[in-house]
Protein backbone atom coordinates (compact mmCIF):
# COMPACT_ATOMS: atom_id res chain seq x y z
CA UNK A 1 0.00 0.00 0.00
CA UNK A 2 1.03 3.33 -0.54
CA UNK A 3 2.36 5.42 2.32
CA UNK A 4 0.73 8.57 1.46
CA UNK A 5 -2.21 6.46 1.61
CA UNK A 6 -1.53 5.07 4.69
CA UNK A 7 -0.47 7.86 6.54
CA UNK A 8 -3.89 9.71 5.95
CA UNK A 9 -5.15 7.06 8.89
CA UNK A 10 -4.56 6.89 12.19
CA UNK A 11 -3.76 2.35 13.34
CA UNK A 12 -5.48 1.92 17.22
CA UNK A 13 -4.62 -1.28 18.91
CA UNK A 14 -5.38 -3.22 21.79
CA UNK A 15 -4.48 -6.13 23.29
CA UNK A 16 -6.12 -9.20 25.36
CA UNK A 17 -3.59 -11.45 26.49
CA UNK A 18 -4.23 -14.93 28.20
CA UNK A 19 -1.16 -15.33 30.62
CA UNK A 20 -1.30 -19.69 32.57
CA UNK A 21 0.05 -19.49 35.52
CA UNK A 22 2.36 -21.23 36.96
CA UNK A 23 0.58 -22.78 39.95
CA UNK A 24 1.41 -26.55 41.19
CA UNK A 25 -2.06 -27.26 40.94
CA UNK A 26 -5.22 -26.05 39.07
CA UNK A 27 -7.26 -23.14 39.78
CA UNK A 28 -9.83 -24.21 41.22
CA UNK A 29 -8.69 -28.04 42.47
CA UNK A 30 -6.07 -30.23 43.56
CA UNK A 31 -5.79 -31.67 40.39
CA UNK A 32 -1.99 -31.02 38.81
CA UNK A 33 -1.21 -27.86 36.85
CA UNK A 34 1.47 -29.41 34.14
CA UNK A 35 2.60 -29.14 30.57
CA UNK A 36 3.10 -32.62 28.30
CA UNK A 37 1.28 -34.88 31.03
CA UNK A 38 -0.31 -37.91 29.31
CA UNK A 39 -4.04 -36.74 27.89
CA UNK A 40 -6.75 -36.19 30.23
CA UNK A 41 -4.53 -37.80 33.59
CA UNK A 42 -4.70 -34.98 35.02
CA UNK A 43 -8.56 -34.68 35.45
CA UNK A 44 -10.98 -35.31 38.50
CA UNK A 45 -14.67 -34.70 38.79
CA UNK A 46 -14.12 -31.29 39.98
CA UNK A 47 -12.28 -30.20 36.55
CA UNK A 48 -14.72 -32.02 34.83
CA UNK A 49 -17.63 -30.00 36.91
CA UNK A 50 -19.34 -33.18 38.12
CA UNK A 51 -22.69 -32.39 39.91
CA UNK A 52 -21.86 -32.24 43.51
CA UNK A 53 -18.52 -31.33 43.09
CA UNK A 54 -17.42 -28.45 45.04
CA UNK A 55 -14.27 -25.87 43.18
CA UNK A 56 -11.97 -24.51 45.86
CA UNK A 57 -10.16 -21.33 45.03
CA UNK A 58 -6.46 -21.75 44.88
CA UNK A 59 -4.32 -19.09 46.53
CA UNK A 60 -1.41 -18.97 43.95
CA UNK A 61 -3.77 -17.71 41.78
CA UNK A 62 -4.93 -14.29 43.94
CA UNK A 63 -1.07 -14.06 44.93
CA UNK A 64 0.36 -13.92 41.43
CA UNK A 65 -2.48 -11.78 40.06
CA UNK A 66 -1.54 -9.58 42.59
CA UNK A 67 2.37 -9.81 41.81
CA UNK A 68 0.93 -8.66 38.41
CA UNK A 69 -1.13 -6.00 39.30
CA UNK A 70 1.54 -4.22 41.52
CA UNK A 71 4.64 -4.91 38.95
CA UNK A 72 1.88 -2.46 36.66
CA UNK A 73 0.56 0.27 39.36
CA UNK A 74 -3.00 -1.51 38.93
CA UNK A 75 -5.15 -0.68 42.12
CA UNK A 76 -6.15 -4.21 43.62
CA UNK A 77 -10.08 -4.45 44.70
CA UNK A 78 -10.49 -5.01 47.92
CA UNK A 79 -13.64 -7.33 47.31
CA UNK A 80 -14.00 -9.51 44.19
CA UNK A 81 -16.69 -12.46 43.34
CA UNK A 82 -16.65 -14.63 40.62
CA UNK A 83 -19.15 -15.55 37.36
CA UNK A 84 -20.10 -17.64 35.39
CA UNK A 85 -19.47 -17.65 31.56
CA UNK A 86 -21.70 -20.01 29.93
CA UNK A 87 -21.29 -21.87 26.63
CA UNK A 88 -21.42 -24.90 25.46
CA UNK A 89 -18.35 -26.54 23.82
CA UNK A 90 -16.68 -29.88 23.82
CA UNK A 91 -13.71 -29.11 25.46
CA UNK A 92 -15.50 -27.04 28.34
CA UNK A 93 -17.07 -29.90 30.49
CA UNK A 94 -18.65 -28.31 33.24
CA UNK A 95 -20.43 -26.07 30.22
CA UNK A 96 -19.42 -22.77 31.96
CA UNK A 97 -16.06 -20.84 32.61
CA UNK A 98 -15.25 -19.34 36.04
CA UNK A 99 -14.23 -15.93 35.43
CA UNK A 100 -14.34 -12.39 36.83
CA UNK A 101 -16.77 -10.33 35.16
CA UNK A 102 -17.79 -7.04 36.81
CA UNK A 103 -15.06 -7.43 39.97
CA UNK A 104 -11.83 -7.99 38.02
CA UNK A 105 -8.70 -8.63 40.74
CA UNK A 106 -6.40 -5.31 39.21
CA UNK A 107 -8.01 -2.12 37.17
CA UNK A 108 -5.80 0.78 36.18
CA UNK A 109 -1.56 0.70 36.08
CA UNK A 110 0.53 0.88 32.89
CA UNK A 111 2.87 -0.75 31.65
CA UNK A 112 6.21 0.79 29.47
CA UNK A 113 7.18 0.36 26.37
CA UNK A 114 9.43 1.84 23.17
CA UNK A 115 7.96 3.72 20.51
CA UNK A 116 9.61 3.43 17.27
CA UNK A 117 11.94 6.26 17.88
CA UNK A 118 13.18 4.63 21.22
CA UNK A 119 11.18 7.06 23.10
CA UNK A 120 9.00 5.98 26.04
CA UNK A 121 5.46 5.57 26.04
CA UNK A 122 3.14 4.50 28.88
CA UNK A 123 0.16 2.16 27.90
CA UNK A 124 -3.04 1.98 30.20
CA UNK A 125 -3.81 -1.58 31.81
CA UNK A 126 -7.76 -1.79 31.87
CA UNK A 127 -8.08 -4.60 33.40
CA UNK A 128 -6.24 -7.82 35.04
CA UNK A 129 -8.73 -10.67 35.96
CA UNK A 130 -8.82 -14.34 37.08
CA UNK A 131 -10.12 -17.44 35.30
CA UNK A 132 -9.78 -20.81 34.37
CA UNK A 133 -8.54 -22.38 30.78
CA UNK A 134 -10.83 -25.09 28.96
CA UNK A 135 -9.43 -28.02 27.53
CA UNK A 136 -8.28 -28.24 24.14
CA UNK A 137 -9.63 -29.79 21.18
CA UNK A 138 -6.87 -31.54 18.37
CA UNK A 139 -7.89 -31.61 15.23
CA UNK A 140 -4.90 -33.12 13.53
CA UNK A 141 -4.20 -36.16 15.47
CA UNK A 142 -6.55 -38.24 14.26
CA UNK A 143 -8.02 -38.93 10.69
CA UNK A 144 -11.56 -38.56 11.13
CA UNK A 145 -12.24 -37.09 14.65
CA UNK A 146 -11.49 -34.67 16.80
CA UNK A 147 -9.85 -35.95 19.90
CA UNK A 148 -10.40 -34.01 23.10
CA UNK A 149 -8.01 -33.49 26.06
CA UNK A 150 -9.17 -32.40 29.08
CA UNK A 151 -5.48 -31.43 31.16
CA UNK A 152 -5.69 -27.81 30.85
CA UNK A 153 -9.02 -27.22 31.96
CA UNK A 154 -9.29 -25.35 34.90
CA UNK A 155 -5.88 -24.09 34.45
CA UNK A 156 -5.50 -20.88 36.02
CA UNK A 157 -5.54 -18.00 34.09
CA UNK A 158 -4.70 -14.22 34.21
CA UNK A 159 -6.52 -12.04 31.51
CA UNK A 160 -4.88 -8.77 30.67
CA UNK A 161 -6.53 -6.11 28.80
CA UNK A 162 -5.31 -3.00 27.63
CA UNK A 163 -6.60 0.68 27.03
CA UNK A 164 -6.84 1.11 22.93
CA UNK A 165 -3.31 3.02 23.37
CA UNK A 166 -1.23 1.34 20.53
CA UNK A 167 -0.36 3.26 17.49
CA UNK A 168 1.50 0.74 15.58
CA UNK A 169 2.34 -3.13 14.95
CA UNK A 170 5.63 -2.46 16.32
CA UNK A 171 3.85 -0.76 19.63
CA UNK A 172 1.92 -3.77 20.06
CA UNK A 173 5.33 -6.06 19.28
CA UNK A 174 7.09 -4.21 21.98
CA UNK A 175 3.91 -4.42 24.28
CA UNK A 176 3.77 -7.76 24.26
CA UNK A 177 7.71 -8.01 24.76
CA UNK A 178 7.55 -6.25 27.63
CA UNK A 179 4.57 -8.33 29.14
CA UNK A 180 6.62 -11.51 28.44
CA UNK A 181 9.60 -9.99 30.17
CA UNK A 182 7.05 -9.29 33.14
CA UNK A 183 5.95 -12.41 33.44
CA UNK A 184 8.98 -14.09 33.60
CA UNK A 185 10.64 -11.96 36.12
CA UNK A 186 7.34 -11.98 38.39
CA UNK A 187 8.01 -15.98 37.63
CA UNK A 188 3.97 -16.06 36.94
CA UNK A 189 4.09 -17.48 33.75
CA UNK A 190 6.39 -18.95 31.04
CA UNK A 191 5.30 -16.63 28.43
CA UNK A 192 5.88 -19.46 26.07
CA UNK A 193 3.61 -18.26 23.12
CA UNK A 194 4.47 -21.47 20.84
CA UNK A 195 3.08 -23.69 23.45
CA UNK A 196 0.24 -21.84 24.28
CA UNK A 197 1.20 -20.55 27.73
CA UNK A 198 0.53 -16.80 26.84
CA UNK A 199 -1.99 -15.94 24.56
CA UNK A 200 -2.77 -13.12 22.73
CA UNK A 201 -5.90 -11.79 20.94
CA UNK A 202 -5.46 -8.33 18.97
CA UNK A 203 -8.09 -5.64 18.20
CA UNK A 204 -7.37 -3.38 15.49
CA UNK A 205 -9.27 -0.70 14.12
CA UNK A 206 -8.44 2.78 11.74
CA UNK A 207 -9.13 5.79 11.37
CA UNK A 208 -8.58 9.05 9.20
CA UNK A 209 -6.09 11.44 11.38
CA UNK A 210 -7.73 13.90 13.24
CA UNK A 211 -11.39 11.83 13.37
CA UNK A 212 -12.36 11.73 16.60
CA UNK A 213 -14.51 8.25 17.02
CA UNK A 214 -12.30 5.16 17.10
CA UNK A 215 -13.32 2.80 13.76
CA UNK A 216 -15.10 -0.40 14.19
CA UNK A 217 -13.03 -2.88 15.52
CA UNK A 218 -12.03 -6.53 14.53
CA UNK A 219 -10.93 -8.99 17.19
CA UNK A 220 -8.01 -11.29 15.43
CA UNK A 221 -6.75 -14.30 17.23
CA UNK A 222 -4.80 -17.75 16.82
CA UNK A 223 -0.84 -16.40 16.41
CA UNK A 224 1.56 -18.09 18.37
CA UNK A 225 4.91 -16.04 18.27
CA UNK A 226 5.07 -12.24 18.82
CA UNK A 227 6.21 -11.72 15.42
CA UNK A 228 2.77 -13.49 14.21
CA UNK A 229 0.61 -11.10 16.47
CA UNK A 230 2.80 -7.99 14.15
CA UNK A 231 2.12 -9.49 11.26
CA UNK A 232 -1.69 -9.83 11.70
CA UNK A 233 -2.19 -6.55 12.28
CA UNK A 234 0.08 -5.38 9.55
CA UNK A 235 -2.30 -7.63 7.57
CA UNK A 236 -5.61 -5.76 9.03
CA UNK A 237 -4.17 -2.37 8.81
CA UNK A 238 -3.95 -2.99 5.31
CA UNK A 239 -7.26 -5.00 4.55
CA UNK A 240 -9.07 -2.06 6.78
CA UNK A 241 -7.94 0.78 5.11
CA UNK A 242 -8.71 -0.69 1.18
CA UNK A 243 -11.85 -1.66 2.46
CA UNK A 244 -12.82 2.32 3.71
CA UNK A 245 -11.24 3.18 0.82
CA UNK A 246 -13.19 1.27 -1.67
CA UNK A 247 -16.60 2.13 0.35
CA UNK A 248 -17.08 -0.95 2.01
CA UNK A 249 -18.18 -0.65 5.60
CA UNK A 250 -16.35 -2.63 8.05
CA UNK A 251 -18.08 -5.00 10.60
CA UNK A 252 -17.52 -5.47 13.81
CA UNK A 253 -16.13 -9.12 13.34
CA UNK A 254 -13.37 -11.90 15.06
CA UNK A 255 -11.10 -12.69 12.59
CA UNK A 256 -8.50 -16.02 12.88
CA UNK A 257 -5.19 -15.43 11.49
CA UNK A 258 -3.55 -18.16 8.74
CA UNK A 259 0.08 -17.71 9.67
CA UNK A 260 1.10 -19.82 6.66
CA UNK A 261 -0.70 -17.33 4.14
CA UNK A 262 -0.13 -14.23 6.39
CA UNK A 263 -3.82 -13.53 6.05
CA UNK A 264 -6.75 -13.07 8.72
CA UNK A 265 -10.35 -15.29 7.76
CA UNK A 266 -13.53 -14.41 9.60
CA UNK A 267 -14.71 -16.79 12.16
CA UNK A 268 -17.52 -14.73 13.48
CA UNK A 269 -19.35 -11.53 13.46
CA UNK A 270 -20.76 -9.78 16.72
CA UNK A 271 -24.29 -10.59 15.66
CA UNK A 272 -23.63 -13.92 15.76
CA UNK A 273 -21.56 -13.40 19.20
CA UNK A 274 -22.81 -15.83 22.08
CA UNK A 275 -25.34 -14.46 24.72
CA UNK A 276 -22.68 -15.79 27.88
CA UNK A 277 -25.63 -15.33 30.40
CA UNK A 278 -23.39 -14.49 32.97
CA UNK A 279 -24.46 -14.78 36.65
CA UNK A 280 -22.19 -14.80 40.18
CA UNK A 281 -20.95 -18.14 40.60
CA UNK A 282 -22.74 -19.62 43.80
CA UNK A 283 -19.85 -22.43 44.71
CA UNK A 284 -17.05 -19.61 45.21
CA UNK A 285 -16.75 -17.44 48.05
CA UNK A 286 -16.29 -14.03 47.22
CA UNK A 287 -13.09 -12.65 47.95
CA UNK A 288 -11.61 -10.31 49.82
CA UNK A 289 -7.68 -8.93 49.82
CA UNK A 290 -6.56 -7.36 52.98
CA UNK A 291 -3.65 -4.48 52.47
CA UNK A 292 -1.60 -6.72 55.26
CA UNK A 293 -2.17 -9.57 52.24
CA UNK A 294 -0.84 -7.20 49.66
CA UNK A 295 2.34 -5.46 51.56
CA UNK A 296 3.35 -9.15 52.12
CA UNK A 297 3.50 -9.45 48.53
CA UNK A 298 5.33 -6.45 48.25
CA UNK A 299 7.52 -7.21 50.23
CA UNK A 300 8.72 -10.19 48.03
CA UNK A 301 8.69 -8.82 44.81
CA UNK A 302 12.05 -9.12 42.54
CA UNK A 303 13.56 -6.23 40.93
CA UNK A 304 11.44 -5.35 37.83
CA UNK A 305 13.43 -5.04 34.63
CA UNK A 306 12.55 -0.91 34.51
CA UNK A 307 13.91 -0.68 38.19
CA UNK A 308 17.57 -2.22 36.71
CA UNK A 309 17.85 -0.56 33.66
CA UNK A 310 17.11 2.89 35.84
CA UNK A 311 20.46 1.71 37.83
CA UNK A 312 22.12 0.20 35.38
CA UNK A 313 22.31 3.52 33.50
CA UNK A 314 21.84 6.42 36.63
CA UNK A 315 24.27 4.37 39.31
CA UNK A 316 26.51 2.24 37.53
CA UNK A 317 26.79 4.03 34.30
CA UNK A 318 26.19 1.94 31.98
CA UNK A 319 25.36 2.56 27.89
CA UNK A 320 21.13 2.45 27.38
CA UNK A 321 22.20 -0.28 25.23
CA UNK A 322 24.06 -2.47 26.83
CA UNK A 323 21.38 -2.13 29.97
CA UNK A 324 18.56 -2.91 27.66
CA UNK A 325 19.96 -5.78 26.59
CA UNK A 326 21.04 -7.11 29.96
CA UNK A 327 17.47 -6.61 31.47
CA UNK A 328 15.72 -8.03 28.70
CA UNK A 329 16.68 -11.63 29.95
CA UNK A 330 15.83 -12.45 33.33
CA UNK A 331 18.58 -14.66 33.81
CA UNK A 332 21.33 -12.16 32.14
CA UNK A 333 20.47 -9.84 34.61
CA UNK A 334 20.51 -12.06 37.60
CA UNK A 335 24.07 -12.91 36.53
CA UNK A 336 24.94 -9.35 35.97
CA UNK A 337 23.31 -8.73 39.46
CA UNK A 338 25.68 -11.35 40.72
CA UNK A 339 28.74 -9.72 38.98
CA UNK A 340 28.45 -6.76 40.46
CA UNK A 341 27.69 -8.42 44.12
CA UNK A 342 31.31 -9.49 43.60
CA UNK A 343 33.33 -6.75 41.41
CA UNK A 344 32.98 -2.56 41.52
CA UNK A 345 33.97 -2.33 38.04
CA UNK A 346 30.29 -2.54 36.79
CA UNK A 347 30.82 -1.08 32.97
CA UNK A 348 33.87 -4.16 33.14
CA UNK A 349 31.53 -6.83 34.02
CA UNK A 350 28.63 -5.44 31.54
CA UNK A 351 31.55 -6.24 28.84
CA UNK A 352 32.21 -9.55 29.66
CA UNK A 353 28.80 -10.42 30.15
CA UNK A 354 27.64 -9.08 26.60
CA UNK A 355 30.90 -10.04 24.99
CA UNK A 356 32.84 -12.96 25.91
CA UNK A 357 29.70 -14.91 27.75
CA UNK A 358 27.27 -13.82 26.00
CA UNK A 359 29.18 -15.34 22.30
CA UNK A 360 30.06 -18.64 24.34
CA UNK A 361 26.05 -18.40 24.96
CA UNK A 362 25.32 -18.21 20.85
CA UNK A 363 28.45 -20.50 20.05
CA UNK A 364 26.92 -23.13 22.21
CA UNK A 365 22.98 -22.37 21.54
CA UNK A 366 22.46 -22.37 25.20
CA UNK A 367 20.66 -19.77 27.90
CA UNK A 368 22.54 -18.03 30.87
CA UNK A 369 21.09 -20.54 33.01
CA UNK A 370 23.51 -23.48 31.59
CA UNK A 371 26.42 -21.27 31.61
CA UNK A 372 28.75 -23.82 33.93
CA UNK A 373 31.17 -20.54 35.20
CA UNK A 374 30.25 -18.85 38.40
CA UNK A 375 29.66 -15.14 38.42
CA UNK A 376 32.72 -14.91 41.11
CA UNK A 377 35.13 -16.37 39.30
CA UNK A 378 34.56 -13.76 36.02
CA UNK A 379 34.85 -11.15 38.93
CA UNK A 380 38.31 -12.64 39.62
CA UNK A 381 39.12 -12.63 36.24
CA UNK A 382 38.05 -9.04 35.79
CA UNK A 383 39.93 -8.01 39.18
CA UNK A 384 43.29 -9.39 37.51
CA UNK A 385 42.75 -6.91 34.49
CA UNK A 386 41.87 -4.48 36.88
CA UNK A 387 45.46 -4.96 38.94
CA UNK A 388 47.54 -5.12 36.01
CA UNK A 389 48.46 -8.71 36.81
CA UNK A 390 47.19 -9.84 33.03
CA UNK A 391 46.19 -7.72 29.62
CA UNK A 392 42.67 -7.68 28.95
CA UNK A 393 43.71 -9.82 25.44
CA UNK A 394 45.63 -12.91 27.00
CA UNK A 395 42.14 -12.58 29.70
CA UNK A 396 40.20 -13.08 26.88
CA UNK A 397 42.24 -15.33 24.34
CA UNK A 398 43.78 -17.70 26.79
CA UNK A 399 42.46 -16.99 30.71
CA UNK A 400 38.61 -17.09 30.22
CA UNK A 401 38.72 -20.16 28.18
CA UNK A 402 41.04 -22.15 30.67
CA UNK A 403 38.13 -21.21 33.36
CA UNK A 404 35.89 -24.18 31.20
CA UNK A 405 38.51 -26.45 32.04
CA UNK A 406 39.33 -26.07 36.05
CA UNK A 407 37.90 -25.43 38.67
CA UNK A 408 41.28 -23.16 39.65
CA UNK A 409 40.92 -19.33 41.13
CA UNK A 410 41.81 -17.23 37.89
CA UNK A 411 44.72 -16.36 39.54
CA UNK A 412 45.83 -19.85 39.67
CA UNK A 413 45.07 -20.64 36.37
CA UNK A 414 47.27 -17.79 34.62
CA UNK A 415 50.09 -18.42 37.32
CA UNK A 416 49.64 -21.98 36.22
CA UNK A 417 49.94 -20.97 32.42
CA UNK A 418 52.53 -18.34 32.76
CA UNK A 419 50.49 -15.38 32.16
CA UNK A 420 51.10 -12.53 34.40
CA UNK A 421 52.40 -9.84 33.00
CA UNK A 422 55.17 -8.92 34.33
CA UNK A 423 55.56 -5.00 36.01
CA UNK A 424 58.98 -5.92 37.62
CA UNK A 425 61.65 -3.52 36.01
CA UNK A 426 64.32 -6.08 35.61
CA UNK A 427 62.34 -8.82 33.87
CA UNK A 428 60.71 -6.04 31.07
CA UNK A 429 64.48 -4.36 30.76
CA UNK A 430 65.29 -8.01 29.17
CA UNK A 431 62.97 -8.04 26.84
CA UNK A 432 63.66 -4.25 25.96
CA UNK A 433 67.17 -5.30 25.69
CA UNK A 434 66.08 -8.04 23.27
CA UNK A 435 63.93 -5.20 21.07
CA UNK A 436 66.51 -2.98 20.84
CA UNK A 437 69.20 -5.73 19.86
CA UNK A 438 66.57 -7.26 16.86
CA UNK A 439 65.24 -3.71 15.41
CA UNK A 440 68.45 -1.44 14.99
CA UNK A 441 67.11 0.78 12.16
CA UNK A 442 63.95 1.29 13.74
CA UNK A 443 65.55 2.41 17.25
CA UNK A 444 68.13 4.95 14.99
CA UNK A 445 65.07 6.14 12.98
CA UNK A 446 63.13 6.76 16.79
CA UNK A 447 66.52 8.16 18.02
CA UNK A 448 66.21 10.61 14.72
CA UNK A 449 62.93 11.65 15.97
CA UNK A 450 60.48 9.21 14.54
CA UNK A 451 58.61 9.09 18.07
CA UNK A 452 55.45 7.66 16.46
CA UNK A 453 57.68 4.55 16.47
CA UNK A 454 56.93 3.99 20.25
CA UNK A 455 54.06 1.83 18.95
CA UNK A 456 55.90 -0.40 17.22
CA UNK A 457 58.24 -1.12 19.86
CA UNK A 458 55.33 -2.00 22.40
CA UNK A 459 53.95 -4.21 19.59
CA UNK A 460 57.58 -5.96 19.28
CA UNK A 461 57.56 -5.74 23.57
CA UNK A 462 54.24 -7.49 23.88
CA UNK A 463 55.52 -10.10 21.30
CA UNK A 464 58.80 -11.03 23.08
CA UNK A 465 57.41 -10.99 26.18
CA UNK A 466 54.44 -12.87 24.87
CA UNK A 467 52.22 -10.48 26.18
CA UNK A 468 53.17 -10.21 29.64
CA UNK A 469 54.72 -7.46 30.02
CA UNK A 470 52.41 -5.28 31.87
CA UNK A 471 52.08 -1.94 29.50
CA UNK A 472 52.15 0.59 31.67
CA UNK A 473 55.80 -0.06 32.97
CA UNK A 474 57.03 -1.17 29.82
CA UNK A 475 55.94 1.76 28.02
CA UNK A 476 57.89 4.13 30.61
CA UNK A 477 61.19 1.87 30.81
CA UNK A 478 61.01 1.64 26.87
CA UNK A 479 61.06 5.37 26.33
CA UNK A 480 63.57 6.01 28.75
CA UNK A 481 65.91 3.29 27.34
CA UNK A 482 65.71 4.14 23.50
CA UNK A 483 65.96 8.50 24.85
CA UNK A 484 69.61 7.13 26.38
P1 LIG B 1 -15.13 -6.55 23.79
O1 LIG B 1 -16.29 -6.40 24.71
O2 LIG B 1 -15.48 -6.73 22.36
O3 LIG B 1 -14.13 -7.56 24.25
P2 LIG B 1 -13.78 -4.30 24.96
O4 LIG B 1 -14.33 -2.92 24.97
O5 LIG B 1 -13.80 -5.08 26.22
O6 LIG B 1 -14.41 -5.10 23.77
O7 LIG B 1 -12.27 -4.16 24.49
C1 LIG B 1 -11.49 -5.27 24.25
C2 LIG B 1 -10.16 -4.77 23.75
O8 LIG B 1 -10.33 -4.02 22.56
C3 LIG B 1 -9.41 -3.85 24.69
O9 LIG B 1 -8.05 -4.19 24.70
C4 LIG B 1 -9.61 -2.48 24.09
O10 LIG B 1 -8.52 -1.63 24.35
C5 LIG B 1 -9.69 -2.78 22.63
N1 LIG B 1 -10.49 -1.84 21.84
C6 LIG B 1 -11.69 -1.32 22.15
N2 LIG B 1 -12.12 -0.52 21.16
C7 LIG B 1 -11.17 -0.55 20.18
C8 LIG B 1 -11.05 0.04 18.89
N3 LIG B 1 -11.99 0.83 18.37
N4 LIG B 1 -9.94 -0.23 18.18
C9 LIG B 1 -8.99 -1.04 18.67
N5 LIG B 1 -9.05 -1.61 19.86
C10 LIG B 1 -10.13 -1.39 20.61
MG1 LIG C 1 -12.76 -9.34 23.74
Amino acid sequence: MEQTLRDRYEVVIGLEVHAQLLTHTKAYSSDLNAYGSAPNTNVSAITLGHPGTLPVMNRKTIDFAIRLGLACGCQIAPAQHFARKNYFYPDLPKGYQITQDTTPICTGGQILIRTEDGAQKSIGITRIHMEEDAGKSIHDVDVYDTLVDLNRAGTPLLEIVSEPDLRSSTEAYNYLTEVRKLLRYLDICDGNMEEGSMRCDANVSVRLVGAKDFGTKVEVKNMNSIRNVQRAIEFEITRQIEALENGEPLTQETRAFDALKGITISMRTKEAANDYRYFPEPDLPPITVSTAQIAEIAKDMPALPNALFERYTKTYGLSAYDAYNITDQKGLALYYEELIGATKNYKAAANWLMGDIKSYLNEQGVDISAFPIAATRVAALIELIDQGKISNSIAAQRLFPALFESSETPLEIAERLNLIQSSDSTVIESFIATVIDQNPDEVSRYRSGEKQLIGFFMGQLMKVSGGKADPKAANGLLRQKLES
